[in-house]
């Protein structure tokens, strides 16, 4: 009778903690190519006095985001990182007071650090950003696998590589990426005004990647119609902004990013199904330079500082931090652990073509 009764507890503790964890939610949001100095320090006043970056725009840039301190700085730069997340969450990377944030994998582009933010760990195969489908497994392939989850997964990228970095095809959870239809995955009231609207849209990055407002009004549509219980967002104006040198639209890309990650946050805590059972993780794939100034543009393995990268937590289980100021060093590869821990899950990626 003794090791009935202890069976019996035993099914009952696991069942409780598997009904807690599988009702929990996460979202991943990136922003390419977005460097730390600005994250932590805002507008960087000697980039912004070079004519060829500002492109006659300084005198705006400086009175939108300008400061005497790199606190004033940052925050007009990314008000809601730095108040909710500072206040409620923890943000990581600031190698002026030893907190060290950086990608593990050699390359130091994107592909590669996707693919190591999204299956936590290094493939030293994948190499370029013509990759072929990822033979490595990703975290929401794995909860997509489980019936908590299965059929309330989606990823939202502006880059047509994410049906490569995350293997759609195999993956079987929706990736809507740079053009493809919206309207083909769902049927809303808006999708197929934000269909054409995507379709219609100026190619300003070519065929490869679409301006992330469309990413972002497509994925904000999905999060209220379908609930997803997981779901990633990939922006991608930062990365591209950089790469022209225009550094008033790279400083205005990332206040718009933070702006939707606050209206993301916003529906999370005003909707029941989401409130208070919800984690975010707020990273990037890379850096870029700094300690020669002009490779603010640029990144790669050329580039020295560009594996400096930072990350941002806030939600269910993630413990108030506020800036870390304390030594550490945490790779990329770690992240999406530390988002299935809060989510009382374990996740290892399989080689799987
Ligand atoms: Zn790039």
């Amino acid at each position: 009778m003794k090791w009935k009764l202890t069976v019996l507890a035993a099914l009952l503790s696991i069942g409780a903690f598997a009904q807690q964890s599988d009702d929990h939610r996460v979202i991943v949001i990136t922003t390419d190519g977005f460097r730390w100095q600005e994250v932590f320090g805002g507008l960087d006043a000697e980039i912004v006095k070079i004519k060829r970056y500002h492109h006659g725009d300084s005198l705006r840039l400086v009175e939108t985001y300008g400061g005497k301190t790199a606190e004033e700085r940052r925050k007009k730069l990314m008000p809601f990182l730095w108040s909710t997340i500072q206040q409620q969450g923890q943000i990581h990377g600031n190698r002026q007071v030893g907190s060290l944030v950086n990608v593990a994998n050699p390359y130091w582009f994107s592909y590669p650090g996707y693919s190591e933010i999204l299956t936590g760990q290094v493939d030293v195969q994948v190499n370029s950003n013509e990759y072929k489908p990822n033979p490595n497994t990703n975290f929401f392939e794995y909860l997509q696998s489980l019936s908590a989850y299965r059929g309330r997964v989606a990823a939202f990228g502006a880059w047509d590589a994410f049906d490569r970095i995350l293997n759609e095809k195999r993956a079987g959870f929706p990736v809507v990426n740079a053009f493809d239809s919206y309207q083909s995955y769902v049927n809303t009231k808006d999708s197929d005004l934000l269909s054409r609207m995507t379709k219609e849209s100026f190619r300003a990055f070519g065929e490869a990647e679409v301006l992330d407002v469309f990413t972002h009004f497509q994925a904000m549509d999905y999060l209220k119609n379908k609930k997803p219980k997981a779901m990633y967002i990939s922006y991608g104006d930062t990365d591209e902004f950089a790469h022209e040198g225009t550094y008033n639209h790279y400083l205005d890309a990332i206040h718009r990013v933070d702006a939707w990650i606050a209206e993301i946050w916003n529906f999370v805590n005003t909707d029941p199904e989401y409130k208070g059972k919800t984690t975010l993780l707020f990273t990037t794939d890379h850096g870029r330079g700094d300690a020669i100034k002009s490779e603010w543009t640029s990144h790669g393995e050329k580039v020295k500082d560009c594996h400096e990268i930072w990350y941002a937590m806030i939600g269910a289980n993630v413990p108030t931090l506020g800036e870390v100021k304390t030594a550490e060093q945490v790779y990329q590869k770690e992240l999406i652990h530390k988002v299935a821990a809060a989510m009382g899950k374990t996740f290892s990626s399989q080689k799987r073509e």
